[in-house]
């Protein structure tokens, strides 16, 4: 008698994600938590209230399957105005739980078994979950630190592409590293999609959390790429609402029928008085996501001038709600042992990189920090940490 039903495909993933592992050892802990990626407070207050009024209305049934149109006309829009790249709300926006199911949709839905998706690595923890549903292989292109930047080296790109190479999944603003793709990197992806007649996935979550007066680029906005990019967000960071799962993928009519057709049994739609509240933010919130970017921006340097006094190695993060430390600053080379002694006796939660690294070497000193979190929190997770790397 087998103890467990889970396919064997599965099974590695049966447990909980780091996520939730260290949110919930940092519950137990009490201690302050820079592990999971949610903030400590909550979006404009005009989102919040055009969800309380869709529901008061009545707007409490399905949505049709591809979303809400007042929303799908407002994600078209955002990318118009934001980005240049121009969508048909009714063939080429379809709304997801989250960006979690459009990538899962995607890459189901655009792949048969065997073959290949070209991936960044540390790849956020969905991804590989979801190749393994899909019976799709992984081809890890490691990001690398230069001394100035994680990088990748352009030949090791070239390498990873094989004759059962469909798909590359981009995600930038990247997650753990806070990596923002720039111009030439950005530009090398694309020649590599059209040479090999690739489809690029890009999970761009993290579209307007970007700093140091950065801006993101789509990468269905460099020319020749519209065609072939399926470009996937969410309002979860944006609008500071992780919970609610609006997210959604927008790209020519083929690709985002894939998604559309995977989607529709998967979930078929979701939360309609929350999709109503989104189309609101997009439209009439994004100078309060401006005000967010700002604020993150000051957070991050907060964190990393208190860790920096303490003479704890911080990594550059240009985006996302993420900064990475060396765990070596504490006198251990094991950021998964560290992050556990840490939450248990620091009072400090992190996640240890490795957890999102297909090279486990290349990541094992790493830990991440969320700055997602109010200034009195992080400068106090910033003294305990200091103090904890002084005794390392
Ligand atoms: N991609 C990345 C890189 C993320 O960090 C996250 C977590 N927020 C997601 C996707 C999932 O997004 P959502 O909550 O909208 O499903
Ligand atoms: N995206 C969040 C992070 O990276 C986690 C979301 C989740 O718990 N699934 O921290």
């Amino acid at each position: 008698m087998t103890d467990t039903f889970i396919a064997a495909r599965l099974r590695e993933f049966a447990g909980p994600t780091i996520f939730s592992e260290m949110t919930g050892l940092a519950q137990r802990a009490g201690a302050l938590n820079l592990g999971q990626g949610f903030p400590d407070s909550d979006g404009p207050p005009e989102l919040l209230e055009a969800a309380r009024s869709a529901i008061a209305r009545g707007m409490n049934q399905y949505p049709p399957a591809t979303g809400l149109p007042a929303l799908r006309s407002a994600i078209a829009e955002r990318r118009a105005d934001d980005h240049g790249v121009s969508y048909d709300p009714d063939t080429e926006v379809v709304v997801t739980a989250g960006a979690t199911e459009a990538i899962a949709a995607a890459l189901i839905g655009l792949c048969d078994p065997d073959d290949e998706v070209v991936v960044f690595d540390p790849l956020y923890d969905s991804y590989s979950a979801c190749l393994a549903m899909a019976q799709v292989r992984r081809s890890p292109v490691l990001l690398e630190y230069d001394g100035t930047r994680f990088t990748f080296d352009p030949d090791a790109l070239r390498r990873a592409v094989g004759p059962r190479t469909k798909v590359l999944l981009l995600n930038t603003p990247h997650n753990p590293t806070g990596k923002v793709f720039d111009q030439e990197e950005l530009e090398f992806v694309a020649r590599l999609c059209v040479e090999h007649d690739l489809i690029a996935v890009t999970d761009e979550v993290y579209e307007y959390l970007v700093y140091d007066g950065l801006r993101h680029v789509p990468l269905a906005a460099l020319p020749g790429m519209r065609e072939r990019v399926l470009s996937v967000s969410s309002a979860g960071k944006t609008f500071s609402a992780t919970g609610w799962k609006v997210g959604w993928a927008c790209g020519p009519a083929r690709l985002v029928s894939a998604v559309r057709t995977v989607k529709q049994y998967l979930t078929f739609g979701t939360g309609t008085p929350l999709q109503a509240a989104v189309a609101v933010a997009l439209t009439d919130c994004m100078p309060w996501v401006d005000g967010l970017r700002e604020s993150l921006e000051h957070r991050r340097d907060l964190l990393v001038a208190g860790l920096r006094a303490g003479g704890i190695t911080t990594y550059p993060s240009q985006g996302t709600y993420f900064v990475q430390m060396d765990a070596r600053s504490f006198g251990s080379e094991d950021g998964q042992a560290l992050c556990r002694m840490l939450v248990a006796e620091t009072g400090v939660a992190a996640i240890p990189s490795v957890a999102l690294y297909d090279n486990k070497a290349a990541g094992r000193h790493l830990v991440r920090l969320a700055f997602c979190k109010n200034e009195e929190l992080l400068a106090a997770a910033a003294r305990r940490l200091a103090d904890a790397a002084s005794q390392g």
